[in-house]
């Protein structure tokens, strides 16, 4: 069986700077795939459609950049999609397209629904190529950029190797500008508060920085034993150097041991709308480890409000995130089981049925 790969890329990637897509990038990224495709199963999850679409309209009268975003999307995505397809044909290759939603991912039949349609076409040889269905996302839950959605489907799919194209070279131990010995980070073990205030100093062909997001994306790769790479799109053959791990981009090692998780607990663990956070002790995530279950003495702190049954995040004490549960108490409950001194015995806070752990 093939191993998977996701790969991203960004719109700074597939547009030229008179405000028009790149054709001739877009024809050699689908060249790359396609060797790619030799030894990888690919899914490719590609941003543009806004762009595509400024090359029909402009809407320069409208107020709302949202409804502005939205419309162009809608225009561009059909176009962006279609010059993807007659490049993958040029190589025999049938395409399909989904648009997906955040909502998409919250919610569970949607969640199967789309892992067992992506699934089933890469099982049949057919390219997916995916965007946030932009006409039908709200401001608040847009995925905006893609990192998050190419992140959550390569969770959801399983991936082996999550690889997020973009003009971002690296990013650097300090800023280069002022620090001559400023040095680019290549490797990333753990993503640290340290390390995002080093995203401020990305290098961004564009301008743009985004390497916050990036960060975010690899963090939820990586807490799902995902490698990940950032690498730029204007770099020759990047696709195909990501693919041997031999990109000069950042990698990041992945944090937990891929998990081959239940359908309920892949999306426990990557979509369902967490209300809070749980942190537990060292002795409580040993226990978690042999499939135990959370008991109240475990338990160092509590974030959110939430009620029973809601889904809450498990974290460490160094706050790395270790699993997803449904919690049997309200926050409230919880916090005076941290606050007390003795702690009461036996109590289960998250029942070991329902509770799923990246490691
Ligand atoms: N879904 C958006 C598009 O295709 C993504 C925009 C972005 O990457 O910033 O235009």
């Amino acid at each position: 069986m093939k191993k998977k790969i996701l790969i991203k890329v960004g719109t700074h990637v597939l547009g030229r700077d008179n405000g028009r897509l790149n054709y001739n990038r877009i024809a050699d990224l689908v060249d790359q795939i396609i060797i790619l495709r030799e030894s990888y199963q690919v899914i490719l999850v590609s941003s543009g459609a806004t762009r595509a679409g400024k090359e029909f309209c402009q809407f320069e009268n409208e107020k709302d950049p949202l409804i502005k975003r939205q419309m162009l999307a809608s225009i561009g995505q059909g176009r962006l999609f279609q010059v993807y397809s007659d490049f993958f044909r040029e190589h025999s290759v049938v395409t399909a397209q989904a648009l997906l939603t955040s909502g998409n991912f919250r919610n569970k039949n949607s969640f199967q629904n789309m892992k067992s349609t992506l699934e089933g076409l890469l099982e049949n040889n057919i390219m997916p190529i995916i965007n946030e269905n932009d006409v039908t996302s709200h401001k608040e839950s847009s995925f905006g950029d893609n990192d998050q959605l190419a992140a959550l489907t390569g969770a959801m799919l399983n991936i082996d190797l999550l690889v997020l194209v973009s003009d971002i070279i690296g990013f650097y131990t300090a800023d280069p500008k002022r620090d001559p010995k400023a040095k680019l980070i290549r490797k990333v073990e753990r993503i640290t508060p340290e390390l995002l205030t080093l995203c401020e100093n990305s290098l961004s062909e564009g301008g743009t920085g985004g390497m916050l997001s990036k960060l975010k994306a690899a963090e939820l790769a990586t807490q799902h034993g995902i490698p990940t790479i950032v690498c730029s799109g204007k770099e020759p053959d990047c696709l195909l150097k990501a693919g041997r791990l031999e990109s000069s981009g950042p990698y990041f090692t992945p944090v937990n041991e891929k998990k081959q998780l239940s359908l309920r607990g892949s999306w426990m663990t990557t979509s369902a709308d967490v209300k809070g956070v749980i942190r537990i002790d060292l002795g409580a995530e040993k226990a978690l480890k042999e499939n135990k279950s959370l008991l109240a003495v475990g338990v160092t702190g509590v974030e959110g409000k939430f009620n029973e049954k809601d889904v809450v995040l498990i974290q460490n004490n160094e706050g790395i995130r270790i699993g997803t549960g449904l919690t049997n108490h309200s926050n409230s409950v919880i916090k005076e089981f941290v606050k007390t001194k003795n702690k009461p015995k036996g109590v289960v806070v998250i029942h070991k049925n329902h509770l799923y752990t990246l490691f």
